[in-house]
């Protein structure tokens, strides 16, 4: 099975839009002004959003401040209202409870004094009571029994200006009147401020006399609103100017004080009643509203840290996707594999620049989805790929170890790809397409190419050398015996044609023995040779024909894909060992498939097919010989062998090409011969040539 490659992970750009070319060859300086632009710009909207959000929570919590303020003085204020308006029903209750007591006593001074202390004594804020004649001159008096006497220590004449001043007021409005409040010292070093009530005594439309009555203004406060008082407050009496003149109240201060002023308009004077309130203390939350306000300010505070600190998160996390994007960017473009994407349609999704390279067709064209079959297939070879991709959509698994196939490039050249394929499978584990990742095979080949023909010229050079150093040696050795034999042969022949009495018959026995001898020695120098050749056989082990064959495949099947040859290779099941030189046996099939190819090749037109068979043979092959034999045939499609042509073909050193050596067929039939087998061919049925050749045969392999 094909290992799974995570989209996500291992190739996250296939399936990612492609970068626009111009973007991605972006200079990095650009690319780093650009972040650092869109850096300085985010910094400035957070700034921004932070002085905005600082701003209004500051003015929501003025606002709210504000708000609450305006309550406490809104009560202030009606609180005050209430207090001048207590004070003005408190001072018309006294007057008419000093109109009554003068009604009332009329003529009986006695009771008059009596029911004044009780009024006195019930109304803490009456200092004094006077009856005076219609010439204000005091009659009679009482004094409140709270107090030591009011004028003991100034006299009350001092203040006679100002019971005159009220009564005058009084009898002008015909009603009771007041006069400006004055301060009077007392005995205990301490005073009061007093102020005076003329009420006067009409009797038939004149005036008979006056009631006077001094009140305390501190006693005005303290009788009249001090029990409502709450204890964040205190009342004043002030002049109009806002001189104090009288007070009450607990004398703390807050942090915050409010104050709200009423006018307390009466006939003859005019006071201003104060009232202030304080907060003790600072007070953070004065109210709900600004806690909420507060608490609001304080959450948003809360909410914008965690914001900032997940932004920042996200920007490193942004910044290290952007260097990862770009390091598999990098790597990708440095690849020399390349690499293509397939949907599940059979769409090219993606292609790296590698392999776009590779086929020579720029990536917006790859892409095209309007294409029925990639630009790169092979025309003569489209419906096997056709196929193929219709197996693989369909689910066929690709083989692991990859396989090999043929593209086309663009100038229509064809060239081999080893093409390994995965399933591309994204973040939710589902298969989403294909991943192929291909390499081209040219250099490998051209690589794998020159090695043969080098391997195959050492081997022609060496076997020349061989054969030319064996020459040489036979000639040195063959021509000492070679020499003596001709010089005894003319010797005899001479003596012969002189006559028999010339020489003695004994000396030309002697010769043809030398004759003999040095035959024999020339023959052993040939007898040499041949075991040195015959030693090979000590080489031989037993092996299995396929073995054989597949020892020469690679070199075989790297000149059949240069030359464009199909390769058949059949071999019979159950086939026996055989008892052979490897090597040898190796080198004879190498040369008859090499031939077999090169006939194929000079034809030129027709199919070019190899096909190595090999079969038991159980006839007696060679004529006579009897058992199991193995034979093996090398067929081709090439032109035939003209009768010319086959009957020098085992003729060493014939050939009918420019390069060949023509040693090669001799050699394989020595070898096989060596073996006791037999090298035959003939016409292959439609066409071409056979070689075969028998090998003994051992047990089953
Ligand atoms: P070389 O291959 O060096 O020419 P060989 O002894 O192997 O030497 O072959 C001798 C000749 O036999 C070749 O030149 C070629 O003309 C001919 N020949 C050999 N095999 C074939 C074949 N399969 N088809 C046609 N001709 C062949």
């Amino acid at each position: 099975m094909a290992s799974p490659l995570k989209t996500a992970e291992a190739l996250p750009l296939p399936l990612a839009p492609e970068l626009p070319p111009a973007a991605a060859a972006a200079e990095p300086a650009q690319v780093g002004s650009a972040r650092t632009f869109s850096a300085t710009r985010r910094w400035m909207l957070w700034s921004l959003l932070v002085v905005l959000i600082v701003a209004l929570l500051a003015m929501l919590m003025w606002l709210a401040g504000r708000y609450e303020s305006s309550q406490v003085q809104g009560v202030l204020e009606r609180d005050a209202a209430e207090a001048v308006s207590d004070i003005r029903t408190g001072l018309l209750r006294n007057v008419q409870s000093l109109e009554a007591l003068q009604t009332r006593n009329l003529g009986q001074p006695q009771r008059w004094e009596t029911e004044a202390r009780e009024l006195l004594h019930a109304q803490r804020e009456l200092l004094r009571i006077e009856r005076r004649d219609s010439a204000i001159a005091p009659l009679q008096h009482a004094d409140t029994p709270h107090r030591p006497p009011l004028f003991d220590r100034l006299g009350r004449s001092n203040a006679q200006a100002d019971v005159a001043l009220a009564c005058t007021n009084a009898r002008r409005a015909s009603g009771p009147a007041y006069a400006p409040s004055y301060f009077v010292p007392q005995t205990d070093g301490l005073g009061l401020q007093v102020m005076e009530l003329c009420i006067p005594q009409m009797q038939a439309g004149a005036v008979t006399g006056y009631l006077v009555a001094t009140y305390a203004l501190g006693d005005v406060l303290t009788e009249m609103v001090g029990r409502q008082l709450s204890h964040s407050r205190d009342v004043a009496f002030t002049d109009p100017d806002g001189t104090r003149l009288a007070y009450h109240g607990h004398a703390r201060r807050g942090a915050r004080s409010f104050s709200a002023s009423h006018l307390l308009d009466l006939p003859g004077e005019t006071l201003v009643l104060r009232m202030d309130s304080w907060r003790g203390g600072p007070d953070l939350f004065p109210n709900f509203l600004s806690a909420m306000v507060a608490a609001m300010t304080l959450a948003l505070g809360c909410v914008l840290v965690l914001l900032a600190r997940d932004t920042r998160r996200r920007l490193r996390a942004e910044r290290g996707l952007a260097e990862a994007l770009a390091f598999r960017k990098a790597m990708e473009d440095s690849l020399v594999t390349g690499l293509r994407a397939r949907d599940l349609q059979g769409h090219t999704t993606y292609v790296n620049p590698a392999f776009c390279q590779m086929v020579g067709f720029p990536s917006e064209d790859l892409l095209r989805s309007d294409r029925l079959q990639p630009p790169y297939w092979p025309p003569e070879q489209a419906d096997e790929y056709r196929m193929r991709q219709a197996g693989r959509l369909s689910g066929i698994p690709p083989p692991r170890e990859g396989f090999e196939t043929v593209f086309m490039h663009r100038d229509g050249t064809r060239f081999p790809v080893m093409v390994f394929e995965a399933p591309l499978i994204d973040a939710q584990g589902r298969q989403t397409g294909w991943m192929s990742a291909f390499v081209d095979l040219r250099e490998q080949r051209r690589v794998e190419e020159l090695s043969r023909s080098s391997q195959e010229r050492l081997q022609a050079t060496a076997r020349l050398a061989l054969v030319g150093e064996m020459a040489s040696l036979l000639s040195h050795e063959l021509n000492q015996p070679l020499a003596a034999i001709a010089s005894y042969a003319n010797g005899s022949i001479n003596m012969l044609q002189q006559g028999a009495a010339a020489g003695p018959q004994g000396l030309i026995t002697q010769a043809l023995q030398h004759i003999a001898e040095q035959s024999q020695r020339a023959g052993r120098v040939i007898k040499s040779v041949h075991d040195f050749v015959r030693r090979r056989e000590q080489a031989r082990d037993t092996t299995s024909p396929d073995a054989l064959i597949d020892a020469v495949m690679p070199l075989v099947s790297l000149q059949a894909r240069k030359l464009s040859v199909r390769i058949r290779i059949a071999l019979e099941p159950g086939l026996p060992m055989v008892h052979c030189d490897r090597t040898m046996v190796e080198q004879v099939l190498l040369n008859l498939a090499r031939n077999a190819m090169q006939a194929m090749d000079s034809a030129q037109t027709g199919p070019r097919d190899l096909e190595l068979q090999v079969r038991r043979v159980d006839a007696p092959v060679p004529a006579g010989a009897t058992g199991v034999w193995v034979e093996f045939s090398v067929s081709d499609t090439g032109s035939g062998i003209p009768d010319a042509v086959a009957e020098r073909l085992f003729t060493p050193f014939f050939t009918t090409k420019a390069e060949g050596m023509g040693l090669g067929l001799s050699l394989c039939r020595t070898v096989v011969e060596q073996h006791g087998g037999q090298l035959s061919f003939g016409a292959r049925p439609g066409g071409g040539t056979v070689f075969r050749f028998t090998l003994p045969g051992g047990p089953v392999a």
